[in-house]
């Protein structure tokens, strides 16, 4: 299918596209990558009247180190996120977590912007911006206002940004010495999206978690932080009975969706293993490290 007939704005200006924003409110879309967007045109499934691509707004690119904080302009793209050296060193997590992102050519147009303003559910940029605690940082003709990701993410391609409002960079501590970062997920072919998935950061101290970071994507509506289970597995390591702590504190953390990539209680599943691969994994990390 084609996409329906929109109106097309290159915004020459951050100012012009938060005019812009605020004059559409709901009709008007911003376009980034356009990876995500234009799919979904195609198919019909979204059809705003105008697009606002941001693509000539300089200034919403690049990565830079501001004391403790990795600062990531929204409009960088996944492939430039993938090769930075300040990325590796400061966040391991999201270097892990790149190579699971779609493809090399979908890495090489989408942005991390376009990714958390979508807030695809098994999408990893929302699952490690919770993991590391990031911060959203929004703009309206209003002024600027930052979000935390526990508040950003909401649900189902829900998010806590308003319809006037540009995502325009995300702010993320960077990882302290001790810690441990561990990104596994299962998908049907690697590049798909995952049908389940854990960002973790871990501290461990005498082979027992000192701190525990786990969050779910994939079976989820939105990023999930695990609370019960990272309760249970605090000041343990693993062992055989783990397997049944965690059994019963994921049931209760989470509540996996029923979709085409599997049932929920498949899904439940398939996250169960993946806890005890990930938090073996720390371990065994931190031993090394
Ligand atoms: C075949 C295929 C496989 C894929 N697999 C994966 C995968 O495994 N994992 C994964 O995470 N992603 C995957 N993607 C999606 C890809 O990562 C996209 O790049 C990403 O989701 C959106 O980024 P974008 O820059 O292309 O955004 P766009 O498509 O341009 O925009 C997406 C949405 O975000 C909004 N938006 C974009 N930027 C901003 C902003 N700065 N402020 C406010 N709103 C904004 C747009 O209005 C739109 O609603 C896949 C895509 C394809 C085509």
């Amino acid at each position: 299918m084609k996409a329906p007939k929109f109106n097309y704005i290159k915004a020459n200006s951050l100012q012009q596209t938060l005019e812009l924003l605020d004059e559409l409110g709901e009709e008007g879309r911003i376009i980034a990558g356009g990876q995500s967007l234009m799919p979904t045109l195609n198919m019909r499934l979204s059809q705003p009247n105008t697009l606002i691509d941001i693509n000539g707004l300089q200034d919403l690119e690049g990565i830079t180190l501001e004391g403790e904080i990795v600062k990531i302009g929204a409009l960088t793209r996944h492939i430039d996120v993938a090769q930075s050296s300040i990325i590796s060193k400061h966040l391991s997590l999201i270097s892990k977590a790149m190579p699971h992102v779609a493809h090399v050519a979908v890495r090489n147009r989408g942005t991390i912007g376009g990714s958390i303003a979508l807030a695809d559910p098994a999408a990893e940029m929302p699952a490690c911006a919770l993991a590391l605690g990031a911060i959203m940082v929004v703009e309206s003709l209003k002024g600027r206002r930052e979000i935390t990701a526990e508040d950003f993410f909401k649900g189902l391609y829900e998010t806590e940004r308003k319809p006037n409002e540009l995502l325009v960079e995300i702010l993320i501590p960077v990882e302290r010495p001790e810690d441990i970062s561990v990104f596994m997920e299962l998908a049907q072919r690697h590049g798909d999206f995952a049908m389940a998935g854990i960002a973790c950061i871990a501290q461990v101290k005498d082979k027992t978690f000192k701190n525990l970071k786990l969050v779910y994507f994939g079976s989820e509506d939105k990023p999930t932080l695990a609370k019960k289970t990272i309760a249970s597995m605090l000041g343990r390591t693993w062992s055989g009975d783990c397997c049944k702590t965690v059994t019963e504190s994921l049931k209760e953390d989470l509540s996996p969706m029923t979709n085409l990539q599997g049932s929920s209680t498949m899904k439940l599943h398939l996250q169960n293993v993946l806890t005890g691969r990930v938090l073996r994994t720390a371990l065994d990390r931190a031993e090394t490290q």
